[in-house]
């Protein structure tokens, strides 16, 4: 945004004051996307939380997945899954860091540590169409917290993929493969190191397993799957 629109926002906020982007009643002024208690509705992730275990599991049974740290459990029409539609859809960048320092934070607590954060990329022509990428939004706000850099040149996806949404999980396996890749002369930086993949949310994992076999054979040591939320 703009100094214009900087300069603007006291006013903008007078006249149209931010609302929760769940229930949508007016934010108190510290509130950032979602009000107090939507905030307080979404399901916070522990390591013993049944979804979190089998998500783990399924990433490290299928190989090339170390770990796994995620923060939010995704519920259909839940305020989390608000918070994501208004990072995808509504472009609020914010919102991805925000939640992302949350993951960062989650990441520490966990006693993570990794060499460099690397979102899972868009192909170039959706790039281009959203403007921005929300799950480098998402690697950013962990970088705030943890200062690993965040590497968005080592990784690319080669075709667009289809909606995995109403895909079931051989589908979207099907659907991604060969879809990442790692340019030539960029895994010498992967070489030895430990890497956070980050995704917004992470459901039946093809994706980011995709992404992290790729890394893995690209030299690699270690690779961690990381998101925001983790759904059904
Ligand atoms: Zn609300």
């Amino acid at each position: 945004m703009g100094v214009f629109f900087s300069l603007l926002q006291p006013f903008t906020d007078f006249i149209f004051p931010p609302t929760c982007v769940h229930c949508r009643i007016v934010l108190e002024e510290d509130d950032r996307h979602l009000c107090r208690s939507c905030w307080k509705a979404i399901p916070w992730i522990i390591p013993e939380t049944g979804l979190y275990r089998e998500s783990r599991e399924r990433l490290q049974s299928a190989g090339g997945v170390d770990g796994l740290v995620s923060v939010y459990v995704f519920e259909k029409d839940g305020p989390f899954q608000a918070m994501i539609h208004a990072l995808k859809y509504e472009g609020f960048q914010s919102a991805g860091r925000m939640v992302g320092g949350v993951l960062g934070e989650q990441i520490i607590e966990w006693g993570i540590t990794a060499d460099a954060i690397l979102p899972v990329p868009l192909h170039r022509a959706k790039h281009r169409e959203r403007g921005f990428n929300q799950a480098e939004s998402i690697a950013r706000g962990i970088a705030d917290r943890t200062q690993w850099p965040v590497v968005t040149n080592a990784l690319v996806r080669l075709r667009s993929t289809k909606t995995q949404t109403k895909l079931d999980a051989a589908e979207r396996r099907k659907n991604v493969e060969g879809a990442f890749a790692v340019p030539g002369g960029k895994s010498e930086d992967l070489k030895n190191k430990t890497l956070i993949i980050v995704d917004d949310v992470i459901t039946t994992g093809a994706t980011i397993l995709a992404c992290a076999q790729v890394l893995r054979s690209s030299g690699a040591s270690s690779v961690i799957a990381a998101s925001a939320g983790l759904a059904q």
